[in-house]
């Protein structure tokens, strides 16, 4: 493909995108395959010879789009929104363009740069503490990861460097390898698995945090924990709070929490994957109070905030702890602006996982000039509107019931009966393929979670929705035996 078919192929791909979106509801949100239906449509060795792009998008219509779940459907209601708009879709096209792996501010000085301030831009959006902000002076900033579970991993592995360091301060004839194995981390047993995982990946001890009736980790229970554990020879380090939890969006009481966090040296990291994006609005932010007792934040923009995956915002306090657990400068890596003082905040492959890293905060800067900070209110409000009118259906129809505070874009609600008959009913859902919903667990009862995802979901279709809920559960109700 030469440039002048890339003109012409480009603005046919940028058609064939917009008609998607445009008329994607008109397709079943689900789709309709067994696994491994696309080996049988495809060869099984790549061609020799080259192919045209007509071929291949025809291709696309046969193989690709039957096996699409339609995330951006305005039936999509399952998981988590995943975030897309038309800003975000085009910065990701000149992302793609300039191809720039700008692991150092040498690599490419803008997709350093403008991914501080863009950190900065949302940091005080969110009206974070000043001491998370990079700023001109600040010892603290932010950072794109690709995913929580990244930020989450992260904040652990530098909690755990930190911890033997302190630890090895107070005696430094204790190893390191005897500080690990005594080194325990918390979070709540609401948490999403990718916390667990960290710790697994982590190779240290996580002790799941029991919540209280509202689904929230207190500060009585983990003081307990933290003190059993210490009386049991153990180095409590590490606290993942969760403002959003992923069953049912509960909020641990971080204003409690953090105070003894700071207390007992544990480093306190707030994984808000999904309800960190309402904070941008000044109703929501209260939400966020205690924040500032935190070492490292991180949420999703990639979720909720119009912006398409990938894009992970994570703010440490101190940017040294993080660039202390990851640091590593051969000399290939090395540039002659290295020790400028202006550069300290610039150091970003050494806050993340992989060396490489895109140009994502193109995506920030477009979309948040595009909406501007009102547009974003206005999304996040209107979907948090929609859940509350969705939980009014629900509420005004006795055979259900809601299972936990809706407060922000998330409905839990339940068949009133027993989790067999819920099962059914989500089978019923998920067949009809019309609308899509996922379940979780809510104190030993089989709940069904109903978020509200897509950009263009309106009144109209959570009112189709709950008509369409209430008509298969009639039919099972129907055919319960007496
Ligand atoms: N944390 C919470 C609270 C979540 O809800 C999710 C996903 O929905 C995650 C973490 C994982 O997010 P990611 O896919 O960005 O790792």
């Amino acid at each position: 493909m030469d440039a002048a078919e890339f003109r012409c192929r480009g603005k046919e791909m940028v058609d064939y995108i917009a008609d998607y979106l445009e008329k994607i509801e008109e397709q079943s949100v689900y789709p309709d395959v067994e696994p491994g239906y696309l080996h049988h449509l495809i060869p099984t060795e790549a061609p020799l010879e080259p192919e045209g792009f007509g071929e291949i998008m025809q291709d696309v219509e046969k193989v690709i789009m039957p096996g699409i779940t339609h995330w951006h459907s305005p039936r999509f209601f399952a998981y988590f929104p995943t975030g897309s708009s038309y800003p975000a879709l085009l910065a990701d096209m000149l992302c793609s363009g300039i191809g720039c792996i700008g692991f150092s501010w040498a690599a490419s000085p803008a997709c350093t740069e403008l991914e501080t301030v863009m950190l900065d831009w949302l940091g005080k959006m969110l009206q974070l503490p000043e001491c998370f902000l990079a700023g001109t002076h600040g010892r603290g900033g932010g950072v794109i990861q690709s995913t929580a579970s990244e930020a989450t991993l992260v904040s652990l592995l530098a909690a755990r460097c930190k911890a033997v360091r302190w630890v090895q301060a107070e005696d430094a004839t204790r190893s390191e390898a005897d500080i690990l194995s005594k080194l325990v981390a918390y979070t709540s047993e609401q948490a999403h698995s990718s916390v667990e995982r960290a710790a697994l990946i982590g190779a240290v001890l996580m002790r799941k945090v029991p919540t209280d009736d509202n689904y929230a980790v207190r500060e009585e229970t983990l003081k307990k924990m933290v003190e059993e554990d210490k009386a049991a020879g153990l180095i409590p380090f590490y606290f993942c709070a969760t403002l959003g939890t992923t069953p049912s969006c509960a909020f641990d009481c971080i204003p409690e929490l953090g105070p003894l966090c700071n207390r007992e040296n544990i480093w306190m990291h707030i994984d808000a994957a999904y309800a960190g994006s309402a904070f941008i609005c000044p109703e929501f932010r209260p939400l966020l109070n205690g924040v500032e007792y935190a070492d490292s934040f991180n949420f999703n923009p990639h979720k909720w905030l119009l912006i398409n995956f990938d894009c992970s915002a994570m703010w440490v306090k101190e940017r040294a702890d993080i660039i202390g657990a990851f640091k590593m400068e051969p000399l290939y890596l090395k540039h002659e602006n290295q020790e400028s003082g202006k550069i300290t905040s610039f150091l970003l492959q050494h806050w993340q996982i992989p060396l490489g890293r895109r140009f994502r905060s193109l995506k920030m800067w477009f979309v948040f000039r595009m909406y501007g900070i009102k547009g974003m209110q206005a999304h996040i409000r209107k979907q948090v509107g929609l859940a509350k009118e969705f939980e009014s259906l629900v509420r005004a129809d006795k055979r259900f019931e809601i299972c936990a505070e809706v407060v922000l874009g998330l409905v839990c609600f339940r068949l009133k009966g027993s989790n067999e008959l819920n099962q059914n009913l989500l089978k019923k859902i998920t067949k009809s393929r019309e609308i899509h919903l996922v379940p979780c667990q809510l104190s030993g009862l089989f709940v069904l979670r109903f978020a509200i995802c897509a950009r263009k979901t309106e009144s109209r279709h959570i009112q189709q929705a709950w008509r369409h809920i209430t008509q298969l559960a009639f039919e099972l109700l129907q055919e319960q035996p007496h």
